[in-house]
Order: structure tokens, then sequence, then C-alpha cells
């Protein structure tokens, strides 16, 4: 049986030569589903999506993270989203003096072999479908990346990404936070529009806000470092009503 899944096996990490951060986190995103990583402030979310992408500031000191099988540690940040992976971030850069449009050609012919350079009209058809799904305006597209964007637009840009870049695993860090309603609707239609049978998602979110509108298959609780429990998506609601601590108290962390 082939291997179909992004796995987080036993993973402990710390800051670079400082404190653990990370005791021992236990994943598994199938592709062809949408999971979510919930968990308070604190926890570790963000560290595990920023040592997923391959941040330098966290050392990894056990475990493993494994790519349909491939060792993802062992491989370049650059190489890894060759690879298939798309990490968004809390806070995206700017690229003053590059199009979105530049932009995504280039980090889409980055994907590709060097004689398999994208077709210009499949380009613009895809840009096209994406800017659409995403119920924006096309002039989008010549606009510098991130430069001037709203926080609200850095994260569309983001999603706009992510449709036209098609990874096969997408880890998206608390893209609710700081958007307003219609903002994350936006985001949520990306989101939805990109699932299928070829695309695993982990949504890491402290709020359920944002599962209204993306219903994951499985929810994930990180508490203290480590993924204390697991379930259906009716456990995010159950968070949103009783917080935390009522997890932390079950598992007795
Ligand atoms: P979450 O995203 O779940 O809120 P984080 O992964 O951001 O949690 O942080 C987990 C813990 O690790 C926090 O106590 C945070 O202060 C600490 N931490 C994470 N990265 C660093 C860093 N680079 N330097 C110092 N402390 C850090
Ligand atoms: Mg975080």
């Amino acid at each position: 049986m082939s291997d179909t899944t992004l796995e987080i096996r036993n993973l402990h990490a710390r800051i670079a030569g400082g404190e653990t951060i990370l005791r021992g986190v236990d994943l598994v995103v199938p592709r062809g589903e949408v999971h979510a990583l919930m968990g308070p402030n604190g926890s570790g979310k963000s560290t595990l999506a920023k040592i997923i992408a391959g941040d330098p500031a966290y050392e990894v000191t056990d475990g493993e993270i494994l790519l349909e099988g491939e060792d993802v540690l062992a491989l370049e940040p650059d190489e890894r989203a060759r690879a298939g992976l798309y990490l968004a971030f809390q806070y995206p850069v700017e690229v003053p003096g590059v199009s979105i449009a530049n932009f995504l050609r280039l980090a889409l012919n980055a994907r590709r072999d060097e004689d398999d350079e994208i077709g210009v009209m499949e380009f613009y058809q895809k840009l096209q479908r994406a800017v659409a799904a995403l119920d924006w305006d096309e002039s989008i597209l010549e606009r510098n990346l991130h430069e001037g964007f709203s926080g609200g637009e850095k994260k569309r840009s983001e999603i706009l990404q992510l449709l036209v870049l098609e990874p096969k695993y997408a880890i998206l860090d608390e893209t609710d936070s700081g958007l307003d309603v219609d903002a994350l609707k936006v985001v949520a239609k990306g989101v939805n529009a990109a699932r299928g049978p070829e695309f695993g998602a982990l949504l890491i979110t402290h709020y359920q806000r944002l599962l209204n509108y993306i219903v994951p298959d499985r929810v994930h609780v990180m508490v203290q470092g480590r993924v204390v429990t697991e379930g259906p998506k009716e456990l995010a609601m159950e968070l949103d009503q009783k917080g935390y601590d009522w997890v932390r108290e079950q598992v007795g962390a």
C-alpha cells in the first residue's frame, strides 16, 4: 500500500540551544483530508508549523516528519516546498518589486523540471480560476506581493498561492487571527475549493470560529507540546464551549 499521509511521529524539539517546546508530537494527516490542530496559547502549535517549514531557530531532538514516507527533516526548506508542502504563516512577508503574478509563475516553475515550464495560457487560466474562487479582482495580480496589503488581503493572497501552487499538503497557522468575518469566509472558500482527494491540510487555530466555515475531518488538540487528544469535528465545538481546562483535566496535563 502506498503511503499517502503527512506523519509526525514522536517529535521532540527545542529552541536551538534552549528550552524544550515539543515533547513527543504524534499526528497523521492523510492526503484528501482537512484536519484542525487546536490548543491553548503557548502549547507549541506555531513551533510545530515552523519546524515543518524548516525554521533554523528550532532543533529537533527526537522523532520524525514523513511526507508520504520521505524524511522531511533531511530536506532544505525549498526542497520541502518542491516535495509538496505549503506553509502559510501568521505574518506573511512583503516582496517589493515582484508582482503576485510573477511571483506565482516563478514559484510554480521552481516546483517543475527545468525543461517543463508552465505554458502562458495554462498559467493564466490557473490564475483566473483561483482569483474567481476567492471573489477577487484580477487587477490584484499586478500588485507587488503583499506591499501595502491589509491583513485580510495578505491572507487572501496566501490562499491564492495555495490554489495556484496546488501543494499536496498545506499547513495554515492561525489563518483566522485578525480577520473579519467576510475575509474569513473568503479564506474558507479558498481552502474548501482546494479540498479534494489530492489535497491534505492542517489548520492551526486557537478558536473554533474558522471551523464554522471549514469543517475539519478530524481535530487534534495540543497541550504543553503534545497532542493529548483527537476526535471528530464535534470536538472543536466542545472545546469552544468548555475551554481547554476540560482537556487538561481529562488528560492530567
Ligand atoms: P502556540 O502557537 O501554540 O501559541 P508557540 O509554538 O508559539 O505556541 O509557542 C510555544 C512556547 O514556546 C511559548 O511558551 C513560546 O513563548 C515559546 N517559544 C516558541 N518559539 C520561541 C522562540 N523562538 N524563542 C523563545 N520562546 C519561544
Ligand atoms: Mg501560534
